[in-house]
């Protein structure tokens, strides 16, 4: 799979490391979302490592289906 590195803009593959229930105040009472903690992988933005590399951020699995995830 891959995601939208937010450091280099570029497509990079990530994968899945854990799964979590997280819960919203929505507009119709509090939500459960599926959260996945979707780790970057290693890549280089020029000659160096990018920001990106290893990080680990947290994503809606739903947004996930896309195979480009974009994130905060
Ligand atoms: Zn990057």
């Amino acid at each position: 799979m891959k995601i939208m590195c937010k450091w280099c803009n570029v497509s990079m593959n990530c994968h899945i490391v854990s799964e979590e229930v997280s819960e919203h105040n929505g507009t119709y009472g509090i939500d459960s979302v599926k959260m996945a903690k979707i780790k970057i992988h290693k890549h280089f933005k020029g000659k160096n490592y990018c920001k990106g590399s290893d990080r680990i951020i947290t994503t809606p699995i739903d947004k996930i289906n896309d195979n480009k995830v974009h994130y905060q």
